[in-house]
């Protein structure tokens, strides 16, 4: 029951488990942690916001693969510079703002989930073994799986750094030029920057459709705008035409080629093949299938709790990647759910206390907005705005770094 003196009293502290730690999950619990605290969260936009009413005990236990913070955003920047890659990779108990004796950290694999009793299983890195993790809140915001070289598959700082530097040094030394296949989000993302970073070398962009990012909701003259900056920074651009095959051809014993052969007949050879065409697959097997869609996304409601037929939907969340959302995947919604997520705990908890009827924030459809980093310039579509792009877009979008100092609410200690 509520107390006198702002403290919501409790027999033990309530028990969010997180599956991700990354934009999603990481605004849901460093949300939490500020609600718990008495403070406006630091992710309010609303300057008029009010602390909340009450102190409460929370434990929050977040459980990720990898063994800190990837900033997923800079992956075709990281995965070309070794600099950018050591600033892209923050291991979880080296961000001060997770320094917290409210929460810790698994590193693991989440292979399982009960909704009913409220535990979930985790088969942890280290030691191979897997455990029980009970709690009273779950926030899933494990993202979807992507594949090398959308992402790195690394699952620990150290051998992130390898991976990068490896990566770097074949792109920079593949003999005859990089080959990018899929001229999708990720795909343009890669060429440029592998162009900017190493002028010298010759990179060919292939698409299949007439029009790059034939799968996105957007408009023509956004792609076409996109094909224009690519072109101007030196990527050679081929449209329409499907790699058909792939023969490894051997130049010099240590350096090898790759022969490819495109749908019209022509052929080039190659140093190196990067292939961004593989769909992205929802992480979501640890949960039964009546919590998702047809395709593995969470079924939510706006308050971001689930919607699918599952026991205790009230005390389960999805945000990110994984719910089912409308919009295009981004990094800004994953956070802004996850502010939703923490809040509408809090909300929740107070209310099964007998705190007052639960103040919960429900999502708007979020409209198709998307950014692109394209080297020195990003181009931008918004319903509002059209299509803008240049350098001065790219400062404000991104900043100097791919947007990760823009991402330093998630590192700040709270105040
Ligand atoms: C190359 C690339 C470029 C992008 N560029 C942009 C951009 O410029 N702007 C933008 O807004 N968006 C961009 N995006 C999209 C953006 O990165 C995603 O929308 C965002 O990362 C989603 O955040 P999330 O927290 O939902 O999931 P993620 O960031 O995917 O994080 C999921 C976390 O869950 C962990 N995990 C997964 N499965 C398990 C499991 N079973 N158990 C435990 N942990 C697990 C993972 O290790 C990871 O840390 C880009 C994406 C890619 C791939």
């Amino acid at each position: 029951m509520p107390s006198n003196d702002g403290v919501l009293a409790a027999a033990r502290a309530f028990r969010v488990l997180i599956i991700g730690g990354s934009y999603g999950g990481l605004a849901a619990a460093l949300t939490l942690v500020d609600l718990s605290r008495g403070r406006v969260p630091r992710f309010s936009s609303n300057p008029d916001a009010k602390p909340p009413p009450y102190r409460v005990p929370i434990q929050i236990t977040v459980a990720d693969e990898r063994d800190g913070y990837y900033h997923l955003i800079g992956s075709p920047k990281a995965l070309a510079c070794e600099k950018f890659a050591s600033e892209s990779w923050t291991r979880f108990r080296d961000i001060p703002a997770l320094k917290s004796p409210d929460i810790t950290f698994i590193q693991g694999s989440v292979s399982g989930v009960d909704c009913a009793a409220k535990v979930a299983r985790i088969l942890e890195t280290e030691t191979q073994n897997t455990r029980t993790e009970p709690y009273d809140y779950l926030v899933v915001a494990s993202g979807l799986r992507r594949v090398f070289p959308a992402v790195p598959q690394s699952l620990r700082r150290a051998e992130f750094l390898e991976e990068a530097k490896l990566h770097a040094n074949d792109v920079r030394n593949a003999r005859g030029g990089v080959v990018i296949i899929g001229g999708g989000a990720v795909g343009v993302e890669m060429a440029a920057e592998l162009k900017i970073l190493v002028p010298q070398q010759q990179v060919t962009l292939i698409h299949s459709r007439k029009r790059l990012l034939s799968s996105e909701p957007l408009p023509d003259d956004f792609a076409e705008r996109v094909d224009t900056i690519l072109r101007e920074v030196g990527v050679e651009v081929i449209l329409e035409q499907r790699v058909v095959d792939t023969t490894e051809v051997d130049v010099d014993g240590e350096r090898r080629a790759w022969l490819l052969t495109l749908s019209d007949g022509q052929r080039l050879t190659t140093g190196r093949v990067l292939s961004a065409i593989s769909r992205p697959i929802p992480t979501s097997m640890y949960l039964s299938p009546d919590a998702l869609t047809n395709d593995g996304y969470v079924k939510v409601h706006s308050s971001l709790q689930f919607s699918g037929d599952v026991s205790n939907p009230e005390h389960h969340f999805a945000v990110g990647d994984l719910a089912a959302w409308n919009g295009i995947k981004r990094c800004g919604s994953a956070m802004h759910m996850g502010h939703y997520a923490g809040n509408n705990i809090y909300q929740h908890i107070l209310a099964e206390r007998g705190a007052g009827k639960p103040n919960f924030m429900t999502l708007n459809p979020f409209p198709n907005v998307i950014g692109l980093a394209l080297g020195h310039k990003a181009v931008s579509w918004t319903p509002d705005q059209g299509t803008r792009h240049g350098e001065d877009l790219l400062t404000s979008l991104f900043g100097e770094d791919m947007g990760n100092t823009s991402m330093s609410t998630l590192q700040k200690v709270g105040t």
